[in-house]
């Protein structure tokens, strides 16, 4: 191709063929010269044409400053330019185009990359130049190479990568690296466009997996979570992913997954989990028994405090009750006495006995006795105050303690107990009724402590039993004054008989019908050198409240029967003695066979012995005084029923007594004459012992009209002054032995 004809031709269009070759010229021309690439004819290295695009690319401002210049300038060196010749020209004699890549010069001096293409115009002639086509690929090598140092970084990621990390497309596999391979158990490009369902445990994991990722990768985010994956081997594979979609726009392009094996973290999470559990549980067990320890602990200290509790309850509380007890009752007045003595108020002690209580135990029973006084103590707390006290000493005792209370307001208050108590109780379909005997004491007028106060009320309680029952009785000097007497006695008393101060005497017993002595009753006598002597009538009932009565009766006793002993032996006529019984002595389970003892001793029948027991004593305790008695009577003992008709005896026991003799009390005695009740109740008791095969004896005889009297009703013996006065030992033999009986006329001597 001659160069002329790159040039620009502006020749017109001709019909004739040189003009249209000239107008073919100029649209190549053209065409040349907007051509997107360089276009240069080589001659002998000689740049011999070439359009404007070449020169651009290498630089030059116009296509003419190359033209007859050396394409070797156009080369980084003349070896570069060598080696293209010799790599080029054997390819391009072939006829065939050459084509390469090469580094080119600019007329700055920059080397750039070009691809050129070059071919012989004539490949029978390389003298006739070469055309070649350049164009300017030094950007397009450099994206190039940056891709390529990208795509191997990008590998060497990959291939380095401590994760697992896949490519998928369509859900299978377009590459992995190794360390997802070796995490899954499979070899090098074992996964390669397999699908993904293989390290799904099921259908159902993938297709949940599936629609998991599907919102997050359309919306550009990445989806995270952990899945329990399986191995090649079907092991289970725990993995924390990540995956992105490659491109949201276009899903189709596939996502990547990062993958790291958690199974070792899982596990030990899983460790953690059940450690956990365990200890949770550990936990709760030894919460468990920790609060089953406290429960117990609870429990043992409420037991402990309950038993405390009831301790102090059986300690300061009446356990029939439930009333305060003699010690709490101590407490609480030491405190009421207290207050009042500070404040200078009255207090009020009231002692409350009930008169017979005994009998409603013997003939009712302990049951219906204890109801009834549970009842009376319900009664009595209801009616007082507040800050009153009832207490219960024992037995049927009740102290009420009334602090800021004088005198006008005890007597109220001791009448307010007398009416609760004589109410009628019902108790078990029975109506009862019982009376009680107060007595009460003042603070500061009878005592200042409890002690005293005590004692008063006491002294008082009993004056009221003495004084009929039924009633209350305000301590006075009087009882004082005798309460002292009764403690002066007992000391006295104590040691009377180691200083010999008792002495018997015996007073005749005189047969009616044959006006003979045919008895004696024994009768203590206490002569003190201080005191004087002092009555049996007084100093019993102290030996009987302070026990002395025991050993002073035993020796009463023993005394009478040596007595009589020695009476028979000095020649006496045979007569019977009779010796008084306390009921002391007579509830004391040792008298039978001490009385046998003692007759042993004395070598005495016991047929002449006759004891003497109380009306009173024996009704007290019927069936006991039955019992005693049948054992009395068994030894051949004989029994009379002394003071006979003050003690309301029923007739019914009566009957059942191995009684002999019914004693006559003297106080019926003595106004047979003038109290016609006293002849008529004489007349019933000889007619009823007549009809009980009794017999009878009337003490207290002091004048001839009550022996008339007594010997018109039949009554078989008599005892009094009429006949003698009891008289010592040696008197009363010497009366014995002087003794005249004047039947006829029923006259006695008397000394
Ligand atoms: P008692 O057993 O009823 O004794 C009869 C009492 O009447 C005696 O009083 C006696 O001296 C008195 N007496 C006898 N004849 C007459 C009379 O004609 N007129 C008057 N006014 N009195 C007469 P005493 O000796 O003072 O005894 C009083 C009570 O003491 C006795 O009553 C008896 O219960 C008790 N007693 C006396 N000695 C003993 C004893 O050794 N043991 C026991 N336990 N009690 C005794
Ligand atoms: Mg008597
Ligand atoms: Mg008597």
């Amino acid at each position: 191709m001659p160069s002329q004809d790159l040039v620009p031709l502006d020749a017109p269009a001709a019909a004739d063929p040189h003009q249209r070759l000239i107008q073919a010229l100029r649209e190549r021309d053209v065409i040349l010269d907007n051509a997107g690439v360089g276009i240069v004819f080589v001659k002998q290295r000689v740049i011999m044409r070439c359009n404007q695009r070449y020169a651009d690319i290498f630089g030059y401002a116009d296509a003419a400053e190359l033209l007859g210049g050396s394409s070797v300038d156009l080369y980084p060196d003349v070896q570069a330019f060598k080696r293209l010749g010799a790599e080029a020209y054997p390819v391009m004699a072939t006829g065939q185009r050459y084509k390469t890549e090469q580094r080119m010069k600019r007329v700055s001096g920059g080397l750039f990359w070009a691809s050129l293409t070059g071919c012989l115009i004539d490949p029978a002639d390389p003298a006739a130049g070469s055309i070649w086509i350049v164009d300017d690929i030094d950007e397009q090598k450099r994206a190039e190479a940056e891709l390529h140092s990208i795509t191997a970084e990008q590998q060497l990621i990959l291939d380095h990568s401590m994760v697992g990390i896949v490519f998928l497309r369509g859900r299978r596999v377009t590459r992995c690296n190794r360390a997802f391979e070796t995490l899954f158990g499979y070899g090098p490009g074992e996964l390669d466009g397999s699908s993904s369902r293989q390290w799904y445990l099921s259908d159902a994991d993938w297709e949940l997996a599936g629609q998991r990722c599907y919102e997050p990768f359309a919306a550009g985010r990445a989806f995270e979570g952990e899945m329990l994956l399986r191995r090649k081997d079907g092991s289970p594979l725990h993995c924390e992913v990540r995956s992105k979609a490659i491109d949201a726009q276009d899903l189709s392009l596939g996502s990547i997954w990062i993958t790291m094996d958690i199974t070792a973290r899982k596990n030990a999470e899983l460790a953690l989990v059940a450690a956990k559990q365990e200890l949770e549980q550990l936990v709760q067990q030894r919460t468990r028994q920790l609060s089953e320890t406290v429960q117990a602990l609870e429990q043992k200290v409420r037991e402990q405090r309950e038993a405390e509790a009831h301790i102090q309850q059986l300690a300061h509380f009446d356990a029939l009750t439930g009333l305060p007890n003699r010690l709490l009752l101590d407490q609480r007045s030491q405190q009421a006495l207290d207050i009042a003595r500070r404040q200078g108020e009255p207090l009020a002690l009231l002692f409350l006995d009930l008169d017979h209580f005994k009998n409603v135990n013997d003939s009712l029973g302990h049951r219906v006795g204890d109801e009834l006084l549970k009842l009376l103590a319900q009664r009595l707390t209801a009616a007082l105050r507040e800050q009153d006290t009832v207490a219960r000493l024992g037995g049927d005792e009740f102290v009420l303690l009334l602090p800021g209370t004088d005198a006008q307001g005890a007597a109220r208050v001791a009448a307010k107990a007398m009416e609760l108590a004589t109410k009628p109780f019902q108790i078990e379909r029975m109506e009862l009724t019982v009376t009680p005997s107060i007595g009460i004491a003042l603070h500061p007028g009878d005592g200042a402590d409890f002690e005293t106060l005590c004692r008063c009320a006491d002294i008082a309680m009993y004056r009221a039993k003495q004084g009929g029952r039924n009633g209350f009785r305000f301590f006075t000097g009087e009882m004082q004054a005798q309460s002292l007497r009764a403690l002066q006695l007992e000391n006295a008393l104590r040691r009377a008989l180691e200083r010999d101060q008792l002495w018997l005497c015996y007073q005749p017993q005189i047969c009616m019908s044959s006006g003979r002595v045919i008895g004696a009753e024994a009768l203590l006598r206490w002569s003190h050198p201080e005191l004087g002597p002092v009555s049996p009538a007084e100093f019993i009932p102290v030996a009987e409240a302070s026990g002395l009565i025991l050993a002073i009766g035993e020796w009463v006793l023993r005394s009478a029967v040596r007595q009589l002993r020695q009476w028979l032996d000095g020649g006496m006529p045979a007569l019977t003695l009779a010796v008084n019984l306390s009921s002391v002595q007579f509830r004391h389970a040792d008298l039978p066979s001490l009385v046998s003892r003692l007759l042993a001793e004395a070598g005495l029948s016991p047929g002449l012995l006759e004891l003497e027991l109380t009306e009173g004593v024996a009704m007290v305790d019927p069936l006991g005084a039955i019992a005693v008695m049948n054992d009395l009577h068994e030894r051949g003992v004989r029994m009379a029923i002394d003071d006979f008709g003050t003690g309301y005896s029923s007739l019914n026991y009566l009957k059942k007594f191995r009684a002999n003799k019914l004693k006559i009390d003297q106080s019926f005695v003595r106004d047979i004459g003038s109290d016609p009740d006293d002849k008529a109740i004489v007349r019933a008791i000889i007619s009823m012992a007549r009809s009980l095969e009794m017999r009878t004896i009337a003490e207290g005889v002091e004048t001839r009209d009550q022996l008339d009297f007594l010997r018109a009703q039949g009554c078989d013996e008599v005892q009094g002054y009429l006949f003698s006065r009891p008289l010592p030992a040696e008197d009363f033999r010497a009366f014995v032995t002087a003794y005249r009986p004047d039947v006829a006329t029923g006259r006695t001597a008397c000394r």
